[in-house]
Protein backbone atom coordinates (compact mmCIF):
# COMPACT_ATOMS: atom_id res chain seq x y z
CA UNK A 1 0.00 0.00 0.00
CA UNK A 2 2.89 2.67 0.58
CA UNK A 3 3.69 1.95 -2.83
CA UNK A 4 0.38 2.67 -4.45
CA UNK A 5 0.50 5.85 -2.32
CA UNK A 6 3.85 6.53 -4.00
CA UNK A 7 2.52 5.66 -7.20
CA UNK A 8 -0.57 8.06 -6.88
CA UNK A 9 1.94 9.87 -9.24
CA UNK A 10 2.66 8.76 -12.84
CA UNK A 11 5.65 9.26 -14.57
CA UNK A 12 7.58 10.18 -12.24
CA UNK A 13 11.21 10.06 -13.29
CA UNK A 14 9.51 12.51 -16.11
CA UNK A 15 8.75 15.47 -14.61
CA UNK A 16 7.54 17.13 -17.88
CA UNK A 17 5.01 13.98 -17.84
CA UNK A 18 4.66 13.40 -14.31
CA UNK A 19 1.03 13.86 -13.20
CA UNK A 20 -0.16 14.09 -9.20
CA UNK A 21 -3.88 11.99 -8.95
CA UNK A 22 -3.89 13.79 -5.21
CA UNK A 23 -3.78 17.48 -7.07
CA UNK A 24 -8.07 16.64 -6.67
CA UNK A 25 -8.44 15.98 -2.94
CA UNK A 26 -11.22 13.86 -3.68
CA UNK A 27 -9.10 11.38 -5.01
CA UNK A 28 -7.30 11.14 -1.40
CA UNK A 29 -10.86 9.41 -0.35
CA UNK A 30 -11.14 7.43 -3.52
CA UNK A 31 -7.70 6.37 -2.84
CA UNK A 32 -8.61 5.09 0.89
CA UNK A 33 -11.65 3.60 -0.21
CA UNK A 34 -10.03 1.22 -2.50
CA UNK A 35 -6.59 0.51 -1.67
CA UNK A 36 -8.79 -1.36 1.62
CA UNK A 37 -10.61 -3.51 -1.17
CA UNK A 38 -7.62 -4.06 -3.59
CA UNK A 39 -4.94 -4.67 -0.38
CA UNK A 40 -7.47 -7.04 1.47
CA UNK A 41 -4.40 -9.59 0.65
CA UNK A 42 -2.07 -7.65 2.13
CA UNK A 43 -3.85 -6.47 5.36
CA UNK A 44 -7.04 -8.17 6.22
CA UNK A 45 -10.12 -6.36 6.84
CA UNK A 46 -9.35 -2.72 7.17
CA UNK A 47 -11.05 0.60 6.57
CA UNK A 48 -8.48 3.19 5.38
CA UNK A 49 -9.24 6.92 6.60
CA UNK A 50 -8.64 9.76 4.91
CA UNK A 51 -7.07 13.04 6.02
CA UNK A 52 -9.62 15.49 7.67
CA UNK A 53 -8.15 18.16 7.46
CA UNK A 54 -5.76 20.31 5.38
CA UNK A 55 -2.69 19.75 7.76
CA UNK A 56 -3.60 16.29 7.31
CA UNK A 57 -3.42 15.91 3.71
CA UNK A 58 0.07 17.75 3.90
CA UNK A 59 1.07 15.58 6.31
CA UNK A 60 0.48 12.36 3.99
CA UNK A 61 1.51 14.37 0.89
CA UNK A 62 5.08 14.74 3.36
CA UNK A 63 5.16 10.63 4.07
CA UNK A 64 3.88 9.87 0.04
CA UNK A 65 7.16 11.28 -0.63
CA UNK A 66 9.37 10.77 2.00
CA UNK A 67 8.02 6.76 0.96
CA UNK A 68 8.93 7.24 -2.90
CA UNK A 69 12.46 9.12 -1.90
CA UNK A 70 13.34 5.60 0.22
CA UNK A 71 12.20 3.43 -1.99
CA UNK A 72 13.01 4.50 -5.59
CA UNK A 73 16.49 5.44 -4.33
CA UNK A 74 16.95 1.97 -2.92
CA UNK A 75 15.89 0.37 -6.11
CA UNK A 76 17.72 2.90 -8.45
CA UNK A 77 21.20 2.93 -6.17
CA UNK A 78 21.30 -0.16 -3.54
CA UNK A 79 20.31 0.50 0.08
CA UNK A 80 18.86 2.85 2.23
CA UNK A 81 20.10 6.40 2.48
CA UNK A 82 20.65 7.66 5.85
CA UNK A 83 18.89 10.84 4.59
CA UNK A 84 15.60 9.29 3.64
CA UNK A 85 15.50 6.35 5.75
CA UNK A 86 15.67 9.03 8.46
CA UNK A 87 12.96 10.82 6.91
CA UNK A 88 10.57 8.49 6.62
CA UNK A 89 10.99 7.23 10.21
CA UNK A 90 10.48 10.36 11.71
CA UNK A 91 7.05 11.12 9.36
CA UNK A 92 5.78 7.41 10.49
CA UNK A 93 7.03 8.46 14.19
CA UNK A 94 4.91 11.40 13.95
CA UNK A 95 1.70 9.56 12.42
CA UNK A 96 2.10 7.12 14.88
CA UNK A 97 3.03 9.40 17.49
CA UNK A 98 -0.71 11.77 16.66
CA UNK A 99 -2.92 8.80 16.98
CA UNK A 100 -5.16 7.53 19.83
CA UNK A 101 -3.43 5.54 22.59
CA UNK A 102 -5.65 2.43 22.09
CA UNK A 103 -5.15 2.13 18.81
CA UNK A 104 -3.39 -1.26 18.17
CA UNK A 105 -0.20 -1.01 15.32
CA UNK A 106 0.87 -4.37 15.26
CA UNK A 107 2.29 -4.69 11.54
CA UNK A 108 -0.64 -5.90 9.16
CA UNK A 109 -1.69 -8.57 8.06
CA UNK A 110 -4.42 -7.94 10.97
CA UNK A 111 -5.94 -10.75 12.30
CA UNK A 112 -9.16 -8.65 13.32
CA UNK A 113 -10.96 -5.84 11.41
CA UNK A 114 -9.46 -2.31 11.78
CA UNK A 115 -9.49 1.19 11.35
CA UNK A 116 -6.69 3.03 10.68
CA UNK A 117 -5.81 6.69 9.35
CA UNK A 118 -4.30 6.54 5.86
CA UNK A 119 -0.87 7.68 6.84
CA UNK A 120 -0.49 5.56 9.76
CA UNK A 121 -1.50 2.77 7.31
CA UNK A 122 0.81 3.97 4.99
CA UNK A 123 3.83 4.01 7.37
CA UNK A 124 2.85 0.52 8.73
CA UNK A 125 3.26 -0.82 5.18
CA UNK A 126 6.66 1.20 4.37
CA UNK A 127 7.70 -0.22 8.04
CA UNK A 128 6.59 -3.65 6.30
CA UNK A 129 9.18 -2.89 3.25
CA UNK A 130 12.10 -2.56 5.16
CA UNK A 131 12.45 -6.01 5.54
CA UNK A 132 15.16 -7.14 2.88
CA UNK A 133 12.78 -10.15 1.63
CA UNK A 134 9.98 -7.33 0.73
CA UNK A 135 12.73 -4.80 -0.23
CA UNK A 136 14.45 -7.13 -2.44
CA UNK A 137 11.49 -7.45 -4.50
CA UNK A 138 10.18 -3.97 -5.11
CA UNK A 139 11.20 -2.91 -8.72
CA UNK A 140 10.52 0.33 -10.92
CA UNK A 141 8.36 0.02 -14.09
CA UNK A 142 9.84 0.83 -17.13
CA UNK A 143 7.15 2.53 -18.58
CA UNK A 144 4.84 4.68 -15.62
CA UNK A 145 7.44 4.64 -13.49
CA UNK A 146 5.34 2.85 -10.46
CA UNK A 147 7.03 1.45 -7.67
CA UNK A 148 5.86 -1.89 -7.61
CA UNK A 149 6.76 -5.56 -5.35
CA UNK A 150 7.22 -8.54 -8.06
CA UNK A 151 5.93 -11.63 -6.10
CA UNK A 152 6.55 -13.65 -8.63
CA UNK A 153 8.42 -16.87 -7.84
CA UNK A 154 11.53 -16.04 -10.33
CA UNK A 155 11.12 -12.67 -10.00
CA UNK A 156 10.27 -12.27 -13.79
CA UNK A 157 8.09 -9.55 -13.45
CA UNK A 158 9.24 -6.66 -15.72
CA UNK A 159 5.83 -4.43 -15.72
CA UNK A 160 3.70 -3.03 -13.33
CA UNK A 161 0.63 -4.71 -15.01
CA UNK A 162 1.27 -6.52 -18.05
CA UNK A 163 -2.10 -5.86 -19.70
CA UNK A 164 -1.59 -2.22 -19.13
CA UNK A 165 2.47 -1.32 -19.43
CA UNK A 166 3.45 -4.21 -20.61
CA UNK A 167 1.06 -4.08 -23.81
CA UNK A 168 1.79 -0.75 -24.21
CA UNK A 169 5.45 -1.71 -24.58
CA UNK A 170 5.37 -4.66 -26.54
CA UNK A 171 3.09 -2.42 -29.13
CA UNK A 172 5.62 0.01 -29.37
CA UNK A 173 8.34 -2.44 -30.11
CA UNK A 174 6.64 -3.40 -32.84
CA UNK A 175 6.05 -0.26 -34.17
CA UNK A 176 9.37 0.50 -33.70
CA UNK A 177 10.51 -2.61 -35.65
CA UNK A 178 7.69 -1.87 -38.57
CA UNK A 179 9.05 1.45 -38.89
CA UNK A 180 12.71 0.61 -39.41
CA UNK A 181 11.30 -2.39 -42.15
CA UNK A 182 9.98 0.73 -44.14
CA UNK A 183 13.23 2.32 -43.97
CA UNK A 184 11.37 4.96 -41.76
ZN1 LIG B 1 3.76 0.59 -15.39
Amino acid sequence: MALDLANTIIFRQAPDRAQDRFSNSLEVARFACAAGIFRAGEWGSVNFIPPQSPSGHLNLIELREAINNLFRTAVLEGGFKAQYLSNFLRLASAVIGDSQNEQDFTLPPFAQHRELLLSAGAALSGLNLLDPARLSRIKICPNCHWLYLDESRNRSRRWCDMTVCGNRAKAKRHYDRKGRGHGL
